[in-house]
């Protein structure tokens, strides 16, 4: 037998403990037939192999993206880009090429801006808007995604005036004179203009969702695990599959409502292990909304806020038992992850499970007994570590958990160590797509060092343990003969990049079974 394609001259880290390093691998149809020195691939080439020559660079695993929305991900794709604008006329240049592009009437949505690097030295307002955008209504969000500007059109649309009342925790920014808006809202008065946009039509969907595979790709991502927020989600991905429209693998994380439609039997998408399930036990230590045992330390008067009652949630795992389908529980704070294990524990009493790989999302707020617990439940713990970086960078989480609390948060190398199963993902597009980036923030945090992880534990996170997680670890997750041919190339080795720039290697091929879907 010969192969169809040869992956030569390369450093190919397989994540196969029984042969974690070779030169080449070569590929038929769309899986791994044999691994091994160039000498040791010969014999699979033929007149019509087809040979990639990787001359040094190096191979990995396909990376998995354990969590990802894609569909808002692809929104974002859409939305014009003012990261880099550097004046307000800029901004105006932007938005008029954008009303040219598109119908009247409709939204034109962008992010990025800060008034600090324009030469005009102000914020936008309504009136430089309305210049660029009379008809369509403009929304722009400011870098920090709380405050923003819009235009007239926007605010006839939310029905915002004059008389409006700033709702709470949040400022309809007016001149001091005339009482008018100036088109800047601040916080909860986002949202006033944030909700009057129509949700987006099937077609619309469609078009965001193949942009936004096309830049996982190119991130080197040959599967993702796709956190579905809307249900018509659903039926995009049922036609991406259909239409044949699916450049790489996607296991499918839908919202816990679909427990209920579907009377336990869960059939749509992959039945049974096959689905996700995703459940919000609390909210998020940013919004002070993870559930807290202990108040929060910078804020005495709250603990955050349990989605669920203890009740609701047992009785909640028990139906996912029934169903057979894997838990993807949202927990963050302390309180939320015991009730989610308390639940679980009496669940696998009631009906019994041998492999239920169920998972706890971010599972931030930890200490010892909730670690042992983890690990005697064999639960999976799912965590994005460029957001691990920024919850200490962009709010203060020691102020937030005060000292004690927060050694435990996110605790990387603990976890790993205990034997506990992590997996990661970028939880896109809040953070960027890269897995390399991602990788980085393992290795490289500085608030709690002790808890960075080595890169080869850091790479296990994105292939064989996200594998894992989706009872994948016999076809995905490390380059091995038999398996699915995915695989990513990238320009240097991590292992001999420095820490502090392996987000910054370049992802030179992407091959999903075998066929490229994304060569630089
Ligand atoms: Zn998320």
């Amino acid at each position: 037998m010969l192969a169809d394609l040869a992956l030569i001259d390369g450093n190919v880290i397989t994540m196969d403990s029984s042969q974690p390093s070779v030169e080449a691998i070569a590929i038929k149809k769309d899986r791994i037939v044999k691994v091994g020195t160039n000498e040791e691939i010969n014999p699979w080439i033929g007149k019509d192999t087809e040979i990639i020559h990787l001359n040094g660079r190096t191979a990995v695993p396909g990376l998995i993206d354990s969590h990802i929305h894609v569909a808002d991900f692809g929104k974002v794709l859409t939305w014009i880009d003012l990261q880099d604008v550097n004046s307000i006329e800029e901004m105006q240049r932007r938005i008029r090429k954008r009303v040219q592009q598109i119908h009247k009437g409709r939204w034109i949505i962008g992010n990025g801006w800060n008034q600090t690097s324009f030469i005009e030295k102000r914020y936008p307002n309504l009136q430089d808007l309305d210049e660029a955008s009379p008809e369509n209504p403009v929304i722009l969000y400011h870098q920090c995604g709380r405050v923003c500007v819009v235009n007239s059109k926007a605010l006839e649309l939310a029905g915002v005036t004059k008389e409006t009342v700033s709702p709470s925790g949040g400022e309809i920014e007016k001149n001091a004179e005339t009482g008018e808006p100036t088109g800047i809202l601040r916080e909860n008065a986002t949202d006033l203009v944030w909700k009057t946009i129509p949700t987006s039509s099937e077609e619309e969907l469609m078009e965001a969702a193949s942009l936004a595979c096309k830049k996982i790709v190119e991130a080197g991502v040959t599967s993702i695990h796709w956190i579905v927020t809307a249900s018509n989600e659903i039926s995009i991905i049922q036609r991406l599959r259909t239409e044949n429209k699916l450049p790489l693998r996607v296991h499918v994380i839908a919202p816990a409502n679909i427990l209920d439609k579907t009377n336990g039997s869960v059939s749509i998408l992959g039945s049974g292990d096959k689905l996700g399930v995703k459940v919000f036990v609390d909210g998020s230590l940013a919004a002070r909304t993870a559930a807290l045992r202990e108040p929060y330390s910078d804020d005495q008067k709250t603990k955050g806020q349990l989605l669920y009652s203890q009740e609701e949630l047992n009785a909640l795992v028990v139906n996912a038992h029934k169903a057979n389908v894997r838990l993807v529980m949202h927990a963050m704070g302390d309180q939320a992850i015991d009730m989610t294990l308390t639940a679980i524990e009496k669940a696998l009493v009631e009906v019994p499970r041998k492999n239920h790989r169920h998972r706890i999302e971010h599972a931030s707020v930890l200490n010892n007994d909730l670690i042992q617990r983890i690990k005697k439940l064999g639960m999976i713990v799912s965590v994005q570590p460029k957001c691990v970086i920024s919850e200490f960078s962009v709010w203060s989480a020691v102020n937030r958990l005060g000292s004690k609390r927060v050694r435990l948060l996110y605790p990387l190398k603990t976890l790993t160590k205990e034997g506990i199963r992590v997996i990661g993902g970028s939880d896109c597009p809040m953070e960027p797509i890269s897995p390399l980036l991602g990788i980085q923030a393992a290795v490289t945090r500085q608030f709690f060092a002790e808890e960075q992880i080595t890169i080869d534990e850091a790479l296990r996170m994105y292939t064989v343990n996200a594998a894992y997680a989706s009872f994948e670890e016999k076809s995905k997750g490390s380059i091995e003969e038999g398996k699915l041919a995915d695989v990513t190339i990238i320009s240097d080795d991590p292992r001999k990049t420095p820490p502090s720039k392996i987000g910054d290697i370049k992802v030179t091929m992407t091959i999903v079974g075998g066929k490229v879907v994304y060569q630089k």
